[in-house]
């Protein structure tokens, strides 16, 4: 499978990446900017699917828009949006995400800083996660986020 582009500055559509359909991936800065479509209709259809308990329904069926992410050079879209799909603490993060509002930075390498992993904004959601935002819970640090509660 061939889904990350192996040269220019364009955006390359990256298919369906696995599940998510219609991932964009572009280079940026040495590492791979890819843009997650969870606010389609279709990926909207795919997170609700996925959702084990009212709270994350909850929230899988409110307005979303789509999430950015930045993620090694040479990632593999495929195996990365397999993980969020199967690793729970990956799957809340993008949930987070993707229905959140936009806060300040955390100081948890947050905010698309050098370093900062993976999501570009810091985003959360008031009484899911303690507050935390996504960046944090994907890195299983919800606890320690600045906007936890
Ligand atoms: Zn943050
Ligand atoms: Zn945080």
């Amino acid at each position: 499978m061939a889904l990350v582009p192996s040269g220019g500055s364009a955006a390359v559509p990256a298919g369906s990446a696995g599940l998510f359909g219609n991932v964009v991936a572009a280079p940026a800065g040495g590492r791979l900017r890819v843009v997650l479509p969870t606010g389609q209709p279709g990926n909207r259809r795919l997170m609700q699917g996925l959702c084990v308990n009212d709270d994350e329904m909850a929230l899988a069926l409110a307005p979303s828009q789509d999430v950015v992410v930045l993620v090694p050079a040479g990632t593999n879209l495929a195996l990365f949006v397999a993980k969020i799909i199967r690793r729970e603490g990956y799957f809340r993060a993008v949930l987070v995400q993707s229905r959140g509002v936009l806060r300040a930075g955390c100081p948890q390498r947050c905010g698309g800083g050098p370093g900062a992993l993976p999501f570009v904004e810091c985003r959360t959601v008031a009484d899911f996660q303690g507050g935390a935002c996504g960046s944090c819970v994907w890195q299983s640090r919800g606890a320690r986020c600045g906007h936890h509660d």
